[in-house]
């Protein structure tokens, strides 16, 4: 920092210099990310709640109330309207919370187990390392069946007294996979654990898949087995970053990750963050008030449609679709190059895609920002580059 400050034209001249070095969402270009183009309404809403600070809620009282509404709405999307939680940065928080009330309750009831663990997918978000990590958790993985689902009896073997959670995923990172989540609640209520369903991408768009006959597998807090819910507005929910959600069955959940604070106008506090910005909550409320469920089917009914273009398209150039998508991503490998090759190919066309870990493919993700014609300009250039 100088001495003397610079001029607002030079300042916003040089902002403007940063910014054209960035990817838009708008350009159709970003594939391989579960981000996209915040809806006007919300970054309006977001804007205009800049100042509230929901970790200090009683000097922001319409905030809090409207948090309030954004849980309960989002918690009747999700099988379940009395339910508890937080609007925050996004799906790691959401995760690190789940896993932080899962182990403060198993500690509660077994004070003496040390070497204490959750059992994850193997296609798990790598939140779940951090949150082992930070709660001296061990992380135990459990395998995939052929369709990339969580192989329900490598879970069950991985469950012992030493388990405080396990975690199901409603829209897998890599491949947008639902876990059984239906069968992982009975196994749960049956060995006493706790359930986490990660649905930070699934969450925003299985619901309303369903409403419109797309049978999905079920995942919500109809399934009695399910302690707590992660939910994305900045993913699929177009709400701008950060904005994350996390939902808990009971109220005791919540209680077990609250600490006491002593200056502020609420006496505990469950968040990880402590100032905690009102404007995520502001953005979630005017969305889910704007479009209306309606609003939500078209757009998860678009992206499912452009998934399946794509995913037809994938196959008529002569690549190898991973899986059927359940979900709006696609992954592929090709015989003739290295997944390596193909993205290195379409990166050189302005293409970011990203790659997959498990099994290693190019996995390209139909956000709502990725319209037909970017999907036809893709098909051409990897037409192009099996042709080279
Ligand atoms: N859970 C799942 C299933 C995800 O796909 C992601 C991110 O892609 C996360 C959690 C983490 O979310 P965030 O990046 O918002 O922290």
């Amino acid at each position: 920092m100088e001495d003397k400050g610079r001029s607002e034209t030079e300042i916003f001249d040089e902002l403007h210099q940063f910014k054209t070095r960035d990817m838009t969402h708008r350009s159709g270009k970003i594939l391989g990310s579960m981000c996209t183009c915040p809806h006007p309404i919300g970054l309006n809403a977001f804007k205009m709640f800049l100042e509230s600070n929901l970790g200090d809620p009683g000097l922001f009282k319409g905030t809090q109330a409207m948090e309030d509404e954004v849980i309960s709405s989002l918690g009747e999307l999700l099988g379940e309207r009395d339910v508890y939680g937080h609007i925050i940065t996004g799906g790691t928080e959401a995760n690190i919370m789940a896993m932080r009330a899962a182990r403060n309750t198993f500690k509660h009831n077994y004070p003496d187990c040390e070497d204490v663990n959750i059992v994850v997918p193997k296609s798990a978000h790598f939140s779940f390392k951090k949150a082992a990590d930070m709660l001296c958790l061990d992380l135990l993985e459990a395998e995939l069946d052929e369709n990339y689902r969580v192989d329900i009896n490598s879970l069950d073997e991985l469950i012992n007294e030493n388990t405080a959670a396990v975690v199901a995923i409603a829209g897998t990172t890599e491949l947008g996979k639902i876990d059984p989540v239906e069968k992982i609640s009975e196994l749960c209520l049956k060995r006493g654990v706790y359930l986490h369903v990660d649905a930070a991408f699934g969450g925003y768009s299985i619901p309303f898949l369903n409403e419109m006959g797309y049978d999905l597998p079920n995942f919500d807090f109809s399934l009695p087995g399910v302690c707590s819910i992660t939910i994305d507005p900045h993913k699929m929910g177009l709400a701008p970053i950060p904005t994350g959600g996390i939902l808990f069955r009971k109220k005791t959940f919540l209680e077990s990750i609250s600490i006491e604070t002593p200056y502020l106008t609420e006496d505990r506090q469950s968040t990880i963050v402590g100032t905690r910005t009102g404007a995520s909550t502001a953005a979630t409320w005017a969305l889910m008030n704007y479009l209306g469920k309606e609003g939500y089917r078209k757009v998860s009914k678009e992206c499912m449609e452009i998934t399946e273009l794509l995913h037809r398209g994938v196959v008529e150039a002569g690549f190898n679709p991973v899986t059927e998508p359940e979900l709006n991503i696609v992954a592929f490998t090709s015989d003739e190059m290295t997944v390596d090759e193909i993205a290195d190919g379409l990166e050189r066309s302005g293409w970011a895609v990203s790659i997959s870990s498990y099994p290693r493919a190019i996995r390209i993700i139909v956000m709502p920002h990725v319209k037909e014609e970017h999907v036809e300009l893709l098909l051409d250039d990897l037409r192009e580059l099996r042709s080279l």
